[in-house]
């Protein structure tokens, strides 16, 4: 079978084959990946998040240092003293587990005081938590919408949102596209009873940034409601932090506002903030909050103290955008295409999906850790390298990816130079 044209998705659901054929399938594939050196996931972490970091690999490569662009931990904080003692206190106050789903027995002191800050953050009064950001997504949706309602999407936005659409009806307009969202808007007015615009603030594969103000006066002007999932905007953007509706000074104007506590408040988990009554609503009938056991204290803590140190130590922000500006600089004088981004994340667009995995092996050959990025994930001419700066990365270490980036580029032909 000639595999090089397939992708991830070409396996996801072969007719005729039973589930074990399809896994038999799909494993000859992941092997012709892995013989290519072409199979760039779920390599194995042997050190932590940090600018740098080694990774399990099996002969020469054993014990070799990378220079990390695979964490969204944009201000570097899963390693900050005050975070990780936050955690260990936590876990001699409360122990390790929470023990049960909130609705009974599983919310704690330590819940409250996360819901109340997050609510306060985006100068909300309700706010409630999710195990992930991706069920805070896909659940909030599912249950809020059903056939009768209908979300109207970004198509780039989160599988997480796609995933909490399957219930009720949707359409879709092409990314950061006012005109197509306004005709959806308009052809649609009266015929549901809700219609749900969701958006995300940075985009996840091009790190650019919704048209929040213009989308807003569009929602109002149809009278329909607005979901922001600005997972990748918090610790990066707005002059404390906020996001993007921070930027936008809209923080009364999101009706539910989404995210994530995995990436820059460095633990696991997510959120959803909203008015009382729809927040109220979904504590008692959204089912993966209500029968799916909440954080662990340690977890609780660390974002909880992720937070004070967002607020407290501006710096990292500062050195966030220092490093962004240097890198994308660089790039840029390299000839390389890196799209709008206007955040933390930075791809360098290369089209083709084999020179994409050839160009991400080739860098990280030369100690360069960074994503392949391809279809599914992308449209099937939009593979690129996807790369997420932190605070914690020094000028050096970037300075060794842009001389890594100079020579793949000149070798497999990629910049526009
Ligand atoms: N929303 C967006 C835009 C994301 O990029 C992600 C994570 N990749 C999520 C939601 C899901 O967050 P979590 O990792 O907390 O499940």
């Amino acid at each position: 079978m000639d595999y090089s044209k397939l992708s991830f998705k070409d396996f996801e659901n072969i007719p005729d084959q039973n589930m074990m054929e399809r896994a038999t399938s799909f494993n000859a594939y992941l092997n012709y990946l892995e013989d290519k050196g072409h199979l760039n996931y779920r390599l194995e972490n042997s050190s932590g998040c940090g600018p740098e970091l080694s990774l399990n690999l099996k002969g020469e490569d054993k014990g070799r240092n990378y220079v990390n662009f695979v964490s969204n931990d944009y201000l570097g904080l899963t390693q900050h003293a005050k975070v990780k003692n936050a955690a260990t206190q936590a876990i001699y106050q409360y122990g390790t587990g929470a023990g049960a789903s909130p609705a009974i027995g599983g919310h704690f002191s330590f819940h409250q005081q996360l819901e109340n800050k997050i609510a306060s953050f985006f100068r909300r009064k309700s706010a409630m938590l999710y195990t992930t950001g991706y069920t805070a997504n896909s659940a909030s949706i599912q249950s809020l919408l059903k056939k009768e309602d209908i979300a109207i999407l970004d198509m780039a936005v989160h599988a997480s949102v796609y995933e909490g659409c399957l219930n009720t009806s949707v359409k879709t307009f092409l990314h950061n596209n006012l005109q197509q969202l306004e005709d959806i808007l308009k052809r649609v007015k009266d015929q549901y009873r809700t219609k749900l615009v969701v958006i995300d603030g940075v985009y996840s594969q091009d790190g650019d940034l919704a048209p929040l103000k213009e989308i807003v006066s569009l929602v109002h002007k149809y009278d329909a409601f607005i979901l922001v999932d600005d997972a990748h905007g918090v610790g990066v953007l707005g002059n404390t932090g906020r996001g993007l509706i921070e930027v936008a000074d809209l923080f009364d104007q999101i009706d539910i506002i989404t995210g994530t506590f995995s990436k820059t408040l460095a633990g696991l988990g997510g959120y959803v903030v909203a008015d009382p009554d729809l927040i109220r609503f979904l504590k008692f009938q959204s089912r993966q909050h209500l029968f799916s056991a909440t954080m662990p204290p340690s977890t609780a803590m660390t974002v909880y103290s992720a937070m004070d140190v967002l607020e407290t130590e501006p710096s990292w922000m500062a050195k966030l955008w220092k490093n962004i500006n240097h890198y994308k600089k660089g790039l840029l004088e390299l000839g390389f295409d890196i799209g709008t981004t206007e955040s933390a994340i930075i791809p360098v667009k290369v089209g083709e999906p084999a020179l994409t995995a050839e160009a991400v092996k080739m860098l990280f050959d030369a100690g360069i850790y960074a994503n392949c990025i391809i279809y599914p994930a992308v449209s099937r001419k939009d593979a690129r390298i996807r790369m997420a700066l932190m605070a914690t990365h020094t000028i050096a270490q970037l300075d060794r990816a842009l001389n890594a980036f100079e020579y793949v580029g000149k070798k497999l032909q990629l910049s526009r130079n």
